[in-house]
């Protein structure tokens, strides 16, 4: 998909294409405030750091951010709700939460301030795929405690972008809605994009004939091979968007025009790579997971974050003119990792596969089972009326030829099982595409 807007603005240039060292200073200073902020406020990062023996004052800038203590998921279940709230309630105007994408709640409080620092992250982010005032954002992430629709919402807002808070969910609606509207800005997770994008080429509509120029999508993995899937179906530049609540939800980071990484605004947030079974930091362009710091924020700081997602930083300075450092693709959640005979299984991997057969849908199941001693590997794929109404013989060959590509790119063999076209669930949110039936 070609990008004619790849001049786009850049919502705030001073800190988006800012000189690295002065960034740093910058990082350097928010660092130490916050350090102080917690240790004063926070008896869970008072004893972690006592514990370790690192005063605030031992933190003189961005560089020593490695002395600090990690904190994970299970540190803020524990603290639910108020624990590691770093101001009095007085001064926290919002909570949001996560149902837990791995099934534990959680909540973080905002003050005015940060909500303001998520505003803009958002507002960066929906200018990145060239959203102005003049645009029409529609979106279709969840509102309520996750952060998807209400995030993108004030950015879109902050832009002075028209919003159609729809919310996810009835895709009929969504697709009337967009056509009434000429709606040019498209919000949600890319499992729903690509919903609303055969829900339109089945209703028989032209997507020549929308309005949409752009869409930001994320939430959840997703390939390149689904990207392309994604911007034919829908005729948009579609771009990737990554946060989580623990931060302030959606605008962590997010693709420009240029598509290649992304940006991630250090000037609210730093992102460290580590080694995620020797906890030691890797350099720039290594993978690993992904450790976040908040600097800036107020209500629910957080130091050096474990997101247990797995991807890789880029510093090189992009196309775009910004200088901030680019994230790759989230290659998956290292707790989202299968391990099958062994071997290190993301579902991501799987799309990217199945996106490269001709006919295969990017809808799938993974059934994994242990028969005895002996993990079995069960991949259900959809396929189109065209495979579905082949001949025994035919349809053998093409389970086949799916069977040796996995083989050859995971290294592992799996059952694979066609089935009809629209027989796997389709998700409005977050895809949900294991199902583990072992009993580990
Ligand atoms: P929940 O845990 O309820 O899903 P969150 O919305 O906070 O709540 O989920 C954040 C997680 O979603 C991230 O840690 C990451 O695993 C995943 N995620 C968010 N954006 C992306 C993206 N663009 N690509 C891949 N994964 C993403
Ligand atoms: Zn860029």
């Amino acid at each position: 998909m070609k990008c004619e807007h790849k001049t786009a603005n850049i919502w705030n240039p001073e800190m988006e294409c800012i000189d690295r060292e002065e960034l740093k200073k910058i990082q350097s200073e928010r660092l130490k405030k916050t350090v102080k902020r917690v240790y004063e406020n926070v008896p869970l990062y008072r004893a972690r750091m006592d514990e370790k023996g690192v005063k605030p004052e031992d933190i003189r800038g961005v560089d020593d951010l490695k002395y600090l203590p990690f904190t994970d998921k299970p540190d803020l279940r524990e603290g639910f709700p108020y624990g590691l709230f770093a101001v009095p309630k007085h001064d926290i105007i919002r909570i949001q939460g996560s149902s837990g994408t791995t099934g534990m709640p959680i909540v973080t409080g905002y003050t005015k301030n940060d909500i303001g620092v998520w505003t803009e992250m958002a507002a960066r982010s929906v200018t990145m795929a060239g959203g102005t005032a003049d645009d029409i954002v529609q979106i279709c992430y969840g509102y309520g405690l996750f952060t998807g629709g209400l995030g993108l919402h004030q950015g879109a807002t902050e832009v002075g972008a028209m919003v159609i808070p729809m919310s996810s969910g009835n895709t009929q609606r969504q697709i009337n809605m967009m056509q009434a509207m000429g709606s040019t800005i498209l919000c949600c997770t890319p499992s729903y994009a690509m919903l609303i994008g055969e829900t339109i080429r089945d209703m028989g509509i032209d997507p020549g004939k929308l309005k949409l120029k752009a869409g930001i999508f994320g939430a959840e993995p997703w390939s390149e091979n689904m990207r392309a899937r994604i911007e034919e179906l829908l005729g948009i530049d579609a771009l990737d968007i990554y946060g989580l609540t623990e931060m302030a939800g959606p605008g962590v980071s997010c693709e420009c025009l240029y598509k290649n990484g992304m940006h991630v605004n250090e000037d609210h947030v730093i992102p460290e790579i580590i080694n995620p079974e020797t906890l030691e930091v890797l350099p720039y362009g290594e993978s690993g997971e992904l450790v976040l710091s908040t600097i800036t924020k107020e209500g629910t700081p957080l130091l050096r974050y474990r997101t247990h997602d797995l991807c890789r930083l880029n510093v090189e300075k992009c196309e775009c003119g910004r200088t901030n450092v680019r994230m790759d693709r989230i290659k998956g959640r290292s707790d989202d990792m299968l391990i099958i005979r062994g071997v290190n299984v993301f579902p991501s991997q799987i799309e990217t596969v199945l996106m490269e057969i001709p006919n295969a849908s990017p809808h799938f199941m993974i059934v994994v089972d242990r028969v005895g001693p002996t993990d079995s590997m069960q991949l259900q794929v959809e396929v189109n009326d065209e495979i579905f109404a082949d001949t025994v013989g035919q349809m053998q060959t093409y389970k086949k030829m799916i069977a040796e590509k996995v083989k050859s790119t995971l290294g592992l063999s799996a059952d694979i099982k066609l089935v009809p076209p629209k027989s796997i669930p389709r998700f409005e949110g977050k895809a949900r595409r294991v199902l583990d039936n072992r009993k580990l």
